[in-house]
């Protein structure tokens, strides 16, 4: 129980710049009132220049643990002790826990990705799959497909080539994966590219709240009723692209979903404990759609 002074309330929280678009703190915060932990997350506006002293601070001020995001998941990794598998393998972190005053990176994004994909596992496991981006969480996705669904071809598809041919040299040198096919994203047979894939993934940012009529793929002809298709934007809940692949019969995955099984695993690092995943998420898509 808390009490009212927080004497004894455990801090945790989010450095990243700018963090207004965030639900971390939403999410992580209705963890904490459903499992009755005294801890408290907070958000924190952080930008490049003060990355270093920020880290110095909250390990000097005793937080548990706090999540990174853009744009520090990479760079964040210098000052930390350890890194675990998967942020060491993703060459990023999102969540950081201070262990007896060593901070020990970590990447969820990973297990969000894999959990939320891993009921369609037979419609496209060991099948050839797209994912559109090469950012960030697109490392995640890359990571998470090769470690966990063996695909026979990633086709990857940015706006800017040379920074998926990058991607793709990292990850047949850390995890010696050669199915990799680089396509731009103004190919014009990029369609029949995607309809013979049976997972499409966008991880590109296209979409999100304002601008909530754009698509990465305007096409409908690009999705058929074979396809699994996953979008890593989470607002609005059903983006303009899921709808594009449901209208041709697709089954969709939303962002939401990954958002809350990336912030579960972060959850249980830093307390312990399992977060409640279904009422959060349904707490989570309530808040996003009021
Ligand atoms: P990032 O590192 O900045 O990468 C963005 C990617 O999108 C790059 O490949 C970029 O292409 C592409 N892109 C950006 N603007 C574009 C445009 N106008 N046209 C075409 N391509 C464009 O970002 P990130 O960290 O990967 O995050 C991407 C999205 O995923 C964000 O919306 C984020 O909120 C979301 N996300 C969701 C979750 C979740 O749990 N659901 C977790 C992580 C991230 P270039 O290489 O050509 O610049």
């Amino acid at each position: 129980m808390r009490d009212s002074q927080h004497l004894n309330t455990k801090l945790i929280g989010l450095i990243g710049h700018p963090i207004k678009q965030t639900y971390s703190p939403f999410i992580h915060n209705v963890a904490i009132e459903l499992t009755k932990i005294d801890y408290l997350y907070l958000p924190f506006s952080v930008p490049s220049s003060s990355l270093k002293n920020a880290v110095r601070g909250l390990l000097a001020l005793g937080l548990k643990g706090f999540n990174v995001t853009l744009p520090h998941k990479v760079k964040v990794i210098e000052y930390l002790s350890q890194l675990s598998e998967e942020a060491s393998l993703i060459g990023a972190v999102n969540t950081i826990v201070n262990e007896d005053g060593k901070l020990i990176g970590y990447n969820t994004d990973a297990f969000g990705v894999t959990e939320s994909l891993a009921p369609h596992k037979s419609k496209f496991a060991n099948k050839e799959v797209a994912v559109i981006g090469a950012g960030g969480s697109a490392n995640a996705v890359v990571f998470s497909l090769i470690r966990n669904f063996k695909p026979k071809k990633i086709h990857l598809i940015n706006r800017t080539e040379q920074r998926a041919e990058t991607l793709v040299q990292y990850f047949k040198t850390k995890m010696k994966f050669d199915g990799f096919v680089v396509h731009e994203l103004i190919q014009p047979d990029l369609i029949s590219t995607l309809n013979k894939c049976k997972l499409i993934i966008n991880t590109t940012p296209i979409g999100m709240f304002p601008e909530t009529d754009d698509a990465i793929i305007t096409s409908p002809d690009a999705f058929t009723r074979e396809h699994i298709v996953f979008d890593l934007v989470y607002n609005p809940i059903q983006t303009k692209f899921l709808n594009l692949a449901k209208s041709k019969g697709a089954e969709v995955i939303d962002g939401t979903r990954m958002l809350v099984l990336q912030a579960s695993k972060s959850f249980e690092l830093w307390t312990g404990l399992q977060m409640p995943i279904d009422e959060v998420y349904h707490s989570l898509q309530h808040f996003i759609n009021e």
